[in-house]
This record gives C-alpha cells, sequence and structure tokens, in this order.
C-alpha cells in the first residue's frame, strides 16, 4: 500500500512509516538491502534526541551500513566517530559513544535528524528526494518548541533548511563556518563541511575545524543562558 506520508509516534513530530515508499527508488534500495541483511534496520532512520532541544543538527541521509543498519543518525557511520565525540566535549552528549544503539549514549539539549530518512545509493539522493523527504524535515524546524540553534552538515542538509524555511539558498550561500541569525526569533544556521568519510580523508574538514564550530555554538547557547537568568534576577 501506498505510504500516505505522516504517522504519529510518541514523538510529538511525524515521522516517516517504517515502509514509507514515496521515494521509489529508495523504497527498492532499501528492500534490496533487506533481502541481504534481514538484520539490519532497513527503513528511514528516525530522529534522535529531545524535541525540545535547543540544538537540532541536520545530516544528509543515513549511511548504508552504518544509520541504515543501526537505526540511529550517523551510529555507525564514519561521520559518527567525528560527529559524537564532538558532542561529547561541549557537553551536547553524555555517556559513551559505541556505535550501537543500544551504547547508552544520550544526548543533552540536542536532537540529530537527516534531510532524507532513508539510505540512497552512493550516499547520493536526487533532488526529488530531498524534496519529497522535506515534508519529515519541515516539521523539525517549524514545530514548537523550535531551536534555537540549527548546525547544517553539508550543502544538501543546508540548502533542504533553507527551502523550509523559505529562504533562496542563494540568500545564504553555503561556506564552512557561515552563520547567519534569522529575524523575528528564527533560529541561528551554522554551516560545516558534513564530517563525512570523505571531507575527513581529504582534509577539507579537519576534526579541530569541526570542533571549533560546535565550540562555537556552545558558546552562544551558554550566553544566551547567562542573559536568560540575569534578566530573571533583575525581574525579582
Ligand atoms: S526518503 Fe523520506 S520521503 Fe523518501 S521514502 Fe524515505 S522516508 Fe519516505
Amino acid at each position: 500500500m501506498r505510504a500516505s506520508g505522516a504517522t504519529e509516534s510518541a514523538d510529538p513530530r511525524p515521522t516517516p512509516p517504517r515502509d514509507c515508499d514515496l521515494c521509489p527508488r529508495l523504497a527498492a534500495f532499501r528492500a534490496a538491502t533487506r533481502a541481504r541483511h534481514p538484520d539490519w534496520w532497513n527503513a528511514p532512520v528516525p530522529s534522535f534526541g529531545d524535541p525540545a532541544a535547543r540544538l537540532l543538527v541536520v545530516g544528509l541521509a543515513p549511511g548504508l551500513a552504518g544509520a541504515n543498519r543501526t537505526g540511529r543518525p550517523f551510529t555507525g557511520d564514519y561521520a559518527g566517530e567525528i560527529l559524537y565525540p564532538t558532542l561529547l566535549r561541549f557537553g551536547f552528549a553524555r555517556g559513551t559513544y559505541a556505535a550501537r544503539p543500544d551504547d547508552g549514549l544520550e544526548l543533552v539539549d540536542c536532537r540529530i535528524t537527516n534531510a532524507v530518512r532513508c539510505v540512497p545509493p552512493q550516499n547520493r539522493p536526487t533532488a526529488a528526494e530531498i524534496r519529497t523527504c522535506r515534508r519529515f524535515l519541515a516539521p523539525e524546524l517549524e514545530a514548537p518548541p523550535r531551536p534555537v540553534v540549527v548546525l547544517l552538515l553539508g550543502r544538501i542538509a543546508h540548502d533542504s533548511v533553507m527551502r523550509v524555511l523559505g529562504l533562496s539558498p542563494r540568500a545564504f550561500p553555503f561556506r564552512h563556518g557561515a552563520v547567519h541569525d534569522l529575524p523575528d526569533g528564527g533560529p541561528r544556521l551554522v554551516a560545516s563541511y558534513h564530517c563525512s568519510r570523505y571531507n575527513i580523508q581529504t582534509g577539507t574538514l579537519t576534526a579541530a575545524m569541526f570542533a571549533e564550530v560546535v565550540a562555537g555554538i556552545r558558546d552562544f547557547l551558554d550566553t544566551a543562558d547567562i542573559a536568560r537568568r540575569r534578566a530573571a534576577v533583575g525581574r525579582r
């Protein structure tokens, strides 16, 4: 049966059903992978973390033998080896990352999602697939409470978030380290090269460069906390 779109789970944001077939190529790829690896997740990978978190991290898509196998974003992916230790270092996670969904790792004031929820062949979703899966990305940005900071990993996540927010990607071109504060209570957008194997192994992104981006987000949120506490004291 054709998926109608969204289903509700314990998470207040709509999440795709396991058999979502809105992208026929990706549904067929999932089915083929399931036949080869019936013990893998092989379904849309749900977001991870508190829906009320102030930091939302948006990646590209699950890796074939990583998040598509484990069912948790970036878990088992090469990029998870950079992302999770950095989140732990800057207080956006606690516990130990062991590349398994049962490693007990918890995100702290942080949530992780992907622009495309299903694994694409060769890690390359088509423009139509990115557009189709945007219906599941949009609530992550628009449903209250909205994130305060959105960390955009790579150009595809960047451009898809821009589209959700009704902005032209040309208005805020993708650039590593770029920061855009949106008006009218909108989130701060922070762009980074994706912490993919390719970017790390080619030196496009280093762990230090990525840490610098996340450190900036930590400082921004901590400063906002201090300002809020000062305002609360002033009201007494
Ligand atoms: S990528 Fe998104 S819209 Fe497409 S089949 Fe998967 S969950 Fe459905």
